[in-house]
């Protein structure tokens, strides 16, 4: 399959995808492409069959909060679209996709040319343009911008951006391991619990979130450290050991779950706070963004991708001035 555009994202996750609607809002011609199955990225929800039920579990992020003016105007679109509903649980200002935390994604990629299954591998000039390798595909555009986490930028633009390629190449993303577990009936817990110390992290009942129901399901996530040790155990030995961890922690009765898996995410988020915006070389017409350039959650990624398309829009508006 071969595309052209006139602009080329790869990654289609917050940042990606809120760098795609600004710029197809302006009428530019934008295709997304993304190596994930489906719509999430770091946002994923994963669905499992327990007991004949559809369930869900956000095994990624697990809220968001809505601060700046521009996203918070976002955010309420998504809520009255029915993708997103206040989760007071988490906090007078936290939100969450619904039915799952990918829904905002979802509803995004859908008035957008995006591109699942597609893992862009390599990047090069032909002529005045980009020419993107994803397996047997090849897409040719005038811009790419790149939205990916750090350490995957820093892999993709070492030949052709080597400067951008240093920037993320001098960011560290902590690990996490994500349990996802079911039990037949409710345990004695609130529905969220967080630590700053010990091995978990975070907490949550996953069917308290609003647009949820059925079975009781939780996510636990591991700490940088605890997931630093475990980084290479196989995960159903992970998963067992977090849940022991997450008994010992919270003090409720251990209980056998229904369903039990662990997912790890090598780049969960960015250490460092960076905050410097958006890179974009205009001569070259590459640009890079994601929660790395601006704060380690779902609205900074938001606030980069759309930063980078004013940034392009900018550029291409003194160009033909
Ligand atoms: C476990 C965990 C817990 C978190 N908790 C919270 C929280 O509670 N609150 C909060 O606000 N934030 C939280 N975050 C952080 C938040 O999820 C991220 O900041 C945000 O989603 C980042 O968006 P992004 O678009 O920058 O990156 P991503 O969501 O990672 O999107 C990048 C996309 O690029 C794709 N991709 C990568 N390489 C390629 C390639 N070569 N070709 C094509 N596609 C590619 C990926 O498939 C992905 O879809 C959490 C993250 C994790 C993992």
């Amino acid at each position: 399959m071969d595309g052209q555009a006139d602009i080329l994202i790869i990654g289609g996750g917050m940042a990606g995808l809120s760098a795609a609607t600004a710029l197809a809002q302006t009428g530019a011609r934008v295709t997304v492409l993304d190596k994930g199955r489906g719509p999430g990225g770091r946002m994923a929800a994963r669905r499992v069959a327990i007991g004949g039920e559809q369930v869900s579990f956000d095994h990624g992020a697990q809220y968001f909060t809505a601060r700046d003016p521009a996203f918070r105007e976002a955010v309420a679109g998504w809520e009255a679209a029915g993708v997103a509903a206040r989760w007071p649980a988490a906090g007078a200002d936290a939100w969450v996709g619904t039915p799952g935390m990918n829904a905002p994604i979802r509803a995004m990629a859908e008035s957008l040319d995006v591109r699942w299954n597609m893992r862009a591998e390599r990047l090069c000039r032909d002529g005045a343009r980009w020419r993107v390798e994803a397996g047997e595909a090849v897409f040719r555009a005038a811009t790419v911008l790149v939205a990916v986490p750090a350490e995957q930028a820093a892999v993709l633009l070492a030949d052709t951006a080597p400067d951008f390629a240093a920037r993320a190449a001098s960011v560290t993303s902590a690990p996490c391991w994500a349990v996802m577990a079911s039990f037949a009936g409710p345990l004695p817990l609130a529905d969220t619990l967080r630590s700053e110390s010990g091995p978990v992290s975070w907490a949550a009942r996953n069917s308290a979130k609003p647009g949820r129901a059925g079975a009781e399901t939780w996510v636990i996530h591991a700490s940088p450290a605890r997931s630093r040790e475990l980084i290479d155990r196989p995960k159903d030995e992970v998963a067992a050991l977090l849940l022991a961890d997450f008994f010992a922690a919270t003090g409720a009765p251990p209980a056998t779950p229904v369903h039990l898996d662990a997912h790890r995410w090598l780049y969960a988020q960015p250490e460092a706070r960076q905050g410097e915006g958006p890179l974009y070389d205009p001569q070259l017409r590459i640009g890079i963004a994601g929660d790395w350039l601006h704060s380690p959650r779902v609205e900074g990624a938001w606030l980069s991708g759309r930063a980078l398309a004013q940034q392009v829009l900018q550029e291409r508006l003194a160009s033909t001035s």
